[in-house]
C-alpha cells in the first residue's frame, strides 16, 4: 500500500507535489526547531507559566532506528504494558502510528473512549495538543494522558487565545448588556467547537455555553439558539457559518470577529443584527478546498459523488454533493453500493485510508497536492517507542495535565454538549 508518507518522500512512483517543504524534511530537523509551549489548557499564543515542559530533542536510539527496529520495539512495550496502557489514534494521524491504535476515531470519539477505558494507567493519545487536553478532562484523576510529541498542536485551535476570547466577550457584554429579552433568552451564548483549548471551554462552561463537534454542530445551535438571542462561535469561521446555514441564517446575518480590532472590525449595529458571530480562525488543511477541484473532479470523473468537511469555506460546502463529518464521510462511503466514486475533501490520511479499506470504491482526495495535517503529523513512531519504553521503565513522560481551575468549567460544557441529542 502507498502511504501518505511515501507520497510525501516521493518513495512512491508517483508524481505528486506536496504542500510544505517541512512534510518532505527528515521529522527530526524540523524538531530540532524551537518547539511551541502550551500552558495547562490553554492555547500556544496564551503566555504558559516558567519551567513548563517543551519537546526536547527525541533520544538518537530513536531517531536513528528503523522502521522495523521502531516497530520490534513498540510491539514489545505494548505487550509488557497490556492494558495499563491505552493508545488512541485519530483518523488523520498517519499510517506509520494508527497501527498501533487499539481505538482509531475522531477527537470526539477518542474522547469517549478516554473516559470509558478506566483500567488504562495511561492513555497515549496519537494526536493533537486540545485532543489530549479533552481526554484529560473526561478521564480519572489517576489516569495520565501521554501526547508522545508535546509540540503535535492544531494550527486552528492556537488561532483563538483565552485573552482574546475574554476581551471579545468583554465588548460583546458591553453593547448588549446582560438582560434576557421576553422570551427568557440572553443576549449571546458561546460556543466552542472542540478545536480548541481547555481553557475556551472552560470560558464557555462558565457563561452558560456549550462545546460542539463537527457531528453535533447543528443540534448543539438549536441548543444554543433555545437559550440566546444570538451565538458567538470559536474558533472556526466555516464550520460555524455553514451549520449556520444550513439552519437558515442568511449570511448577511452573520459577522466575523477579527480579534486584533476594535468590535473585532465590525460596526455596532452589524454585531446588533447578527445572529452568530464567527471567530476568524480556520482549519488550514481543509481550507486549501476549492470550488475549481470540485469542477476538475466533475469533469473527469462524471457521477462522482463529492463529499466534503464542514471545516471547508462555505462556497466549497456548497458546491459539494454533501458536507459532514469524518464518521459522516466514512459511514456514507461504507453505506454506498459497490462501484462509487468519491472526491472526498478532508484530510490526506483519512481518504487514504479509506480507498485502501474498500476498493471496491474509487475514491480520491479532492486536493492533488498531498497535505497532511502538519501538526498531527509531528507524532512519528520514533515518539511511540519513546514514551511506551519510558512507561515500561516506570516514567511517564509528556504527560497532559489541566489545570483544575480550569476542568471544572470545561467539563460542565463538554457535559451539556453530550446531553444534546443529534
Ligand atoms: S486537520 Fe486542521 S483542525 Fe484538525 S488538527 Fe489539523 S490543523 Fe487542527
Amino acid at each position: 500500500m502507498t502511504s501518505v508518507n511515501d507520497l510525501i518522500r516521493g518513495s512512491a512512483a508517483t508524481s505528486v507535489r506536496n504542500c510544505g517543504a517541512d512534510l518532505a524534511s527528515d521529522p527530526w530537523t524540523v524538531d530540532a526547531r524551537p518547539a511551541p509551549t502550551y500552558g495547562p489548557g490553554a492555547s500556544v499564543a496564551d503566555p504558559a507559566p516558567l519551567g513548563m515542559p517543551r519537546q526536547g530533542r527525541l533520544p538518537e536510539e530513536y531517531a536513528a532506528a528503523s522502521p522495523e527496529e521502531l516497530d520490534r520495539r513498540i510491539r514489545a512495550a505494548k505487550a509488557t504494558l497490556g492494558n495499563r496502557a491505552l493508545i488512541l489514534g485519530h483518523f488523520y494521524q498517519r499510517d506509520e502510528v494508527i497501527r498501533y491504535a487499539d481505538v482509531v476515531g475522531d477527537s470526539f470519539q477518542l474522547a469517549r473512549a478516554a473516559a470509558t477505558r478506566p483500567a488504562a494507567e495511561a492513555i497515549i493519545f496519537c494526536g493533537v495538543h486540545f485532543m489530549a487536553e479533552t481526554a484529560d478532562i473526561l478521564s480519572g484523576t489517576d489516569q495520565a494522558v501521554i501526547l508522545p510529541n508535546l509540540a503535535a498542536g492544531c494550527s486552528m485551535a492556537d488561532m483563538a487565545s483565552i485573552a482574546e476570547v475574554e476581551d471579545c466577550w468583554a465588548e460583546l457584554e458591553a453593547l448588549y448588556g446582560t438582560a434576557a429579552d421576553a422570551a427568557g433568552r440572553v443576549p449571546v451564548i458561546p460556543v466552542t467547537y472542540m478545536n480548541s483549548s481547555a481553557a475556551i471551554k472552560d470560558f464557555c462552561g462558565r457563561r452558560g455555553g456549550i462545546v460542539c463537534t463537527s457531528s453535533n454542530a447543528r443540534a448543539v445551535l438549536t441548543w444554543a439558539f433555545e437559550r440566546g438571542q444570538r451565538v458567538v462561535f470559536f474558533p472556526d469561521q466555516h464550520l460555524g457559518r455553514n451549520t449556520a446555514k444550513a439552519m437558515g441564517v442568511p449570511l448577511d446575518s452573520m459577522s466575523m470577529w477579527n480579534p486584533r480590532l476594535p468590535l473585532g472590525g465590525n460596526s455596532e449595529t452589524a454585531l446588533i443584527q447578527a445572529r452568530v458571530i464567527l471567530w476568524n480562525g480556520f482549519c488550514s488543511v481543509h481550507r486549501r478546498f476549492t470550488v475549481e477541484q470540485i469542477a476538475a473532479a466533475r469533469a473527469e470523473h462524471p457521477g462522482v459523488r463529492v463529499i466534503v468537511h464542514p471545516e471547508c469555506p462555505v462556497e466549497v460546502v456548497d458546491a459539494a454533493d454533501e458536507n459532514g463529518s469524518t464518521d459522516y464521510i466514512t459511514r456514507a462511503i461504507v453505506a454506498a453500493p459497490d462501484g462509487g466514486i468519491f472526491a472526498v475533501g478532508t484530510e490526506i490520511n483519512l481518504v487514504q485510508r479509506l480507498a485502501t479499506r474498500y476498493p471496491q470504491h474509487t475514491i480520491f482526495c479532492l486536493d492533488p497536492v498531498v497535505c497532511p495535517c502538519s501538526t498531527m503529523y509531528r507524532i512519528h513512531p520514533g515518539y511511540l517507542a519513546w514514551v511506551l519504553e519510558q512507561l515500561v521503565e516506570g516514567e511517564t513522560v509528556n504527560r497532559i495535565r489541566v489545570a483544575d481551575e480550569v476542568s471544572s468549567g470545561a467539563l460542565l460544557a463538554l457535559r451539556r454538549m453530550l446531553a444534546v441529542q443529534p
